[in-house]
């Protein structure tokens, strides 16, 4: 049996269409997924929509639909972006689904019987955008809600309380046994302090009455209430792998890698912990929570129109361009900054300077100089050794980083084999070379160099296969090795010096990567 491999995504909240913070928690758990298939583990990635809640309740109620058509359109709006854009996910899940119902159910019981569910009277500050009651810590200095900018309303009401301030010291410990549990390091301190502040953990109120809101889940244990939403949103990792009846459940749950913004770090970070304690399920593997883009350096917001639409970014650059961008600017774990003309820079000086005009230049040459059919090497001298030293080491860095998560530092490492392939050829001046034809060393030598580069490109290629999958399949095309990608196992076979048969027949193409415009500049208004 090969080694299961389990990845999530956060469960979309349906109350706005994908934009770029949607697009890069997916882009970074596709390329992270692809790379675990490659690596020949047997991958689970999960994606899909939230749709409980008074907030969508609510926007249904002002588009004039039923909540269930309105959830419907929205998740149907990710499904098929997702879908339009080639993410690998293995299941979409929605929390409206009756196998998810069934799954939220089951565990509330678990842990109402463990006895760490209590009925209790309740009077606070509740935030209809924030779906909960804020404490003194989510009020600005006019008493306002801090995300929302909105005075919160008093509200009383009797509910079902789930236990957490049970589990901090229990949470605090494991986090503090466990570097890596929640990474990049700088959120599992974060975490620490929710749990070491002065007030501790409070307790999670998991419920609302059916009174107020229809919209959830019923409560197995008292059907005059609904779940609250993060309670019977977090459930969907469970759900996703057919939790309890699944014969792999078990071993896919104890490799589950949980990818999330930060700005839902104290529900995955703090809640979720405490609640699969609870239940009596063993805690997930790791939390690795991203950064925030910033939109021409403000911050993504519905209000500001400054989304950005991944299907928009797509049909004016080309999707692997912006994946790429990315991929490639974000620093996991940090805060980053996207404008267009950040792209478009970035792109044609990596993808098309740098990569597109390898390839074009390699699969040139060899169309030239030797009929496009991939010569016999011969014996190695110096510069060859290097790339094959190269070849060895990278791979296996790459390996590390992504098991890691630093996508953003695996994606340089395979530039850095790019950069010494453009490097070894103005070393070997092939285009030099060709021209003695008449003196057999410098064919031998020709040959050597020629077979070396496009070598190079099929190693890079499989590395770059997670990150640009298409831009990968049409190199290796191009090299003769259609349908490499299945058969593939990283990092071994990119580190296999030689993998490319001699004799192979090449083919030139198109550039993989023409030199983008700098979008024209805007209306001041
Ligand atoms: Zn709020």
């Amino acid at each position: 049996m090969t080694k299961p491999f389990y990845i999530t995504t956060p469960i979309f909240y349906v109350n706005a269409e994908p934009h770029i913070g949607h697009t890069y928690t997916s882009v970074i758990t596709d390329t992270i997924a692809r790379y675990h298939r490659l690596a020949g583990e047997d991958t689970f990635y999960l994606t899909g929509t939230d749709e409980h809640g008074d907030k969508i309740s609510q926007a249904a109620e002002a588009k004039g639909q039923s909540t269930q058509a309105f959830a419907d359109h929205i998740a149907g709006i990710f499904r098929s972006t997702w879908d339009e854009l080639d993410f690998s996910y293995d299941r979409f899940i929605r929390t409206t689904e009756p196998a998810h119902i069934e799954t939220v159910q089951h565990i509330l019981q678990k842990v109402y019987d463990a006895g760490d569910i209590e009925l209790r009277e309740y009077s606070g500050q509740y935030c209809v955008g924030c779906e909960r009651f804020l404490t003194d810590r989510d009020l600005d200095e006019e008493g306002r809600c801090k995300d929302h900018e909105k005075p919160p309303e008093e509200r009383k009401e009797t509910n079902y309380f789930f236990l957490m301030s049970r589990y901090t010291d229990w949470l605090a410990e494991h986090i503090e046994k466990n570097p890596g549990f929640i990474r990049p390091a700088g959120y599992a301190k974060e975490v620490l302090s929710m749990l070491r502040s002065d007030n501790g953990l409070e307790d999670l109120c998991i419920s609302r009455p059916k009174e107020r809101l229809q919209w959830g889940i019923p409560l197995p244990f008292d059907t005059d209430y609904v779940c609250y939403v993060w309670f019977d949103a977090l459930i969907n990792y469970l759900t996703g792998i057919n939790y309890p009846d699944d014969p792999q459940f078990e071993e896919r749950w104890s490799n589950v890698e949980h990818i999330i913004g930060k700005d839902i770090l104290k529900p995955h970070g703090v809640f979720w912990p405490t609640i699969l304690k609870a239940a009596g399920l063993p805690i997930y593997q790791h939390l690795n929570v991203h950064g925030f883009w910033n939109v021409d350096n403000r911050k993504v917001s519905k209000s500001l129109g400054n989304m950005i639409s991944p299907l928009v970014m797509r049909e004016r650059y080309g999707f692997e361009c912006f994946r790429y961008f990315l991929l490639r600017e974000m620093s996991f774990g940090r805060d980053a900054s996207f404008s267009e003309e950040a792209l478009v820079t970035r792109v044609n000086a990596d993808l098309s300077k740098n990569l597109g005009n390898l390839e074009s230049r390699c699969i040139k040459m060899l169309g030239r100089f030797r009929e496009g059919i991939v010569p016999e090497p011969g014996a190695a001298t110096e510069l060859e050794k290097d790339l094959e030293a190269l070849v060895k080491r990278i791979p296996i860095t790459v390996d590390e980083q992504m098991r890691n998560m630093e996508p953003h530092r695996a994606l340089a490492s395979v530039f850095e084999l790019v950069d010494a392939t453009n490097k070894y050829i103005d070393q070997r001046a092939p285009w030099k070379l060709a021209k003695e034809t008449d003196n057999a060393e410098s064919m031998e030598l020709l040959d050597k160099t020629l077979y070396s580069v496009c070598e190079m490109l099929r190693v890079i290629s499989l590395l770059l296969a997670p990150f640009l999958p298409e831009t990968a399949s049409r190199i290796l095309e191009r090299l003769g090795l259609a349908g490499a990608l299945e058969k593939a196992v990283l990092p071994q076979d990119a580190q296999a010096w030689g993998g490319l048969p001699v004799g192979n027949p090449t083919q030139t193409g198109d550039p993989l990567f023409p030199r983008l415009e700098m979008p024209a500049a805007e209306d001041a208004n």
